[in-house]
């Protein structure tokens, strides 16, 4: 018999999983699982003895399995390859950074927005995550570090918007008290600009920091570097954010990958300045990281230089994305994709 995970649940849910079980132990049985990372209810010692054998029987909390780890030569980053119970598997990047940890969670097995420069979303998409998937992430995160992370970022495979009443419950599960006590500040949602989720993602009271993919300063070029851009045009993205931003006091950070020779010109960056003027909101320049199956070329060391000086100078700030783990294929869903072709090693 399949036993049902009690990993993902809310205490509300767990109440009416374990009823007629007293609500106190239910209580419990989130602390021990949540709070002290138990995952065996012979080690629930509060329980009595009769019945953590019996939950035993009937339940189980799965996390999810390490199916490979990839470490970054500096020992900073470090990538994990997560088995889930149907056999799908997901990336998850830890990130020792000076200013704390983050780890970066999957949303998605695979993605279907198609962008052009991306590895994640080659084979399309598979399916969304659950809440508890999600969590899981980060608690295998967790496990790894030994504490808790400081920070979490949705960046990794997937869309978070495009699986939105899971991820809002897994957000809103991560900052309750008898689980992570997470301080939605804590927390970043990176999307290529899913207009009406974003808007309602406004209206939830859980001020996350919004991180949009723009990757183009007009219209055109990113229509054609991201096909969402063409349900969605800048016009009603650009002031999705901003009222983002305003609702929540939360700066909005624009993501913009440098594409040598395609998005990385002067005049690229007065065009975005020129967009962005008045925002509250900052710039983070991604340098291409090259994926084999796509053409696109990383920018020259002095274009991203000149980019960054452009925005700064003119009144918008800019920082560039520190490449992490470059040495362990830290970009998107290139982990995954060479597990699917048998090379990456256990
Ligand atoms: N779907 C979400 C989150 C996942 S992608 C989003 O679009 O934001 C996370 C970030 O990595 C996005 O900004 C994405 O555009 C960027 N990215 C994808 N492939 C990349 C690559 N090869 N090099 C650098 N950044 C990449």
């Amino acid at each position: 018999m399949n036993k049902t995970n009690l990993f993902g649940m809310t205490l509300e849910e767990l109440e009416a999983e374990l009823a007629p079980l007293p609500k106190f132990r239910a209580k419990q049985i989130a602390a021990q699982i949540y709070k002290h990372g138990v995952k065996k209810f012979d080690d629930m010692s509060e329980l009595p003895k009769a019945l953590r054998a019996e939950l035993s029987e009937h339940y189980e909390v799965r996390v999810a399995d390490l199916l490979g780890r990839l470490d970054s030569a500096d020992g900073l980053t470090s990538k994990f390859l997560l088995g889930l119970a149907d056999g799908a598997a997901v990336e998850v990047v830890l990130m020792l950074h000076d200013y704390g940890t983050s780890v970066c969670i999957s949303s998605q097995v695979g993605c279907q927005m198609g962008c052009k420069f991306c590895a994640s979303t080659l084979k399309g998409l598979q399916r969304n995550l659950t809440a508890a998937e999600m969590l899981g992430e980060i608690f295998f995160a967790n496990e790894i570090l030994g504490k808790a992370v400081d920070s979490v970022v949705v960046m990794g495979t997937g869309e978070p918007l495009m699986n939105y009443d899971e991820l809002i419950k897994m957000l809103r599960l991560l900052h309750e008290d008898y689980c992570l006590g997470m301080s939605y500040r804590k927390v970043t949602i990176s999307t290529c600009g899913i207009v009406p989720a974003i808007k309602k993602l406004r209206d939830e009271k859980i001020p996350v920091t919004l991180s949009i993919s723009l990757h183009a300063p007009d219209d055109n070029l990113r229509s054609a570097l991201m096909p969402i851009n063409s349900a969605f045009g800048l016009k009603s993205l650009l002031q999705a954010g901003d009222d983002y931003a305003q609702a929540t006091g939360r700066r909005v950070t624009y993501e913009y990958i440098l594409l040598g020779g395609v998005n990385d010109t002067e005049e690229h960056a007065r065009r975005l300045a020129k967009i962005l003027s008045g925002q509250l909101a900052n710039v983070n320049l991604i340098p291409f990281n090259p994926v084999s199956e796509r053409s696109f070329k990383p920018p020259t060391n002095a274009t991203v230089k000149k980019f960054f000086h452009f925005l700064n100078t003119h009144g918008i700030g800019a920082t560039i994305r520190k490449e992490m783990g470059a040495d362990v294929n830290a970009a998107c869903g290139q982990l995954r994709a060479k597990h699917n072709q048998g090379v990456f090693q256990k």
